[in-house]
């Protein structure tokens, strides 16, 4: 079941881009790059006879400063990803004024860090254990909230990637209906960071798949509306493959000062 669609698109990857987007320092540069990039969310949905209101654009502002998210925000964005949960939680904090600006963590979290996302997050991409189920759940009801949240499935057979490995995902959803503060939206994946086209797509694919057989065994109510997949490098491909979220930083922001090494141990 992970062959590519019969007539998959030859659409290439852009990681050969990869840390040469200029910055965006104006909100007409945030304009213009997120004009460009939902101009190709578009173009890739009608390749793939999609709807593109299906397909929401998470920025993705990891270590962009205060000033840089200001004029995204002017721009438009009422919602940013980040990947580390303190940096999160501090950019939350300084921009408290901003009281309609919502925050997805979509990196690993330490089960330590739990209680911050739970304090402040609107969204949680990066599920993948029990034990962390459980204490964000315990520190949602606490606080009287709950959170959206996505399991992440290693589709990319990385060692070093976080996420789940697939044949393990349809007993973990089975667990989370114990979580009552936990709303499961969907599943979530980093593929393979290559240029290599065919094999980035299978990963997009496998999640997909993964997300039709778990819905046979998913507990009632449990949809797995949402397949969180495509970044900057990516996100077309990703939604040829069925993406309803897609994270794009880059394209967006500018190239990052910091390697990506600091996200994404290996
Ligand atoms: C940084 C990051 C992205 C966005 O990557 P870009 O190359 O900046 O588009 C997407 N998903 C996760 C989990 C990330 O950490």
């Amino acid at each position: 079941m992970t062959s590519p669609l019969p007539m998959a698109p030859d659409t290439t990857t852009r990681h050969d881009q990869h840390g040469l987007y200029s910055k965006a320092t104006s909100v007409e540069d945030f304009e213009r790059n997120l004009a460009a990039v939902h101009k190709r969310i578009e173009q890739a949905c009608v390749r793939s006879g999609r709807d593109p209101a299906e397909v929401r654009l998470l920025p993705v502002s990891k270590t962009m400063d205060e000033a840089s998210i200001r004029l995204a925000y002017a721009a438009g964005c009422r919602e940013l990803g980040e990947n580390k949960v303190q940096e999160a939680h501090g950019k939350s904090q300084a921009m408290a004024d901003l009281t309609d600006l919502r925050w997805s963590v979509i990196g690993h979290l330490q089960t330590n860090k739990a209680k911050l996302v739970a304090g402040f997050a609107h969204e949680f991409q990066a599920l993948d254990s029990l034990r962390l189920a459980e204490t964000l759940d315990r520190r949602l009801q606490a606080l009287g909230r709950s959170l959206d949240v996505f399991v992440q499935v290693n589709t990319s057979d990385e060692d070093s990637k976080y996420g789940l490995p697939p044949e393990q995902v349809p007993a973990f959803l089975k667990a989370l209906p114990a979580y009552g503060a936990l709303r499961v939206r969907g599943l979530m994946t980093l593929a393979m960071l290559s240029v290599d086209a065919p094999r980035v797509r299978q990963c997009f694919i496998q999640l997909r798949d993964l997300r039709e057989r778990c819905r046979e065994s998913a507990p009632a109510g449990m949809t797995l509306e949402h397949l969180s997949m495509g970044m900057s490098g990516d996100f077309e491909i990703a939604v040829e493959e069925g993406a309803t979220v897609v994270r794009v930083g880059q394209a967006i922001f500018g190239a990052r000062a910091l390697p990506d090494s600091y996200y994404w141990p290996g």
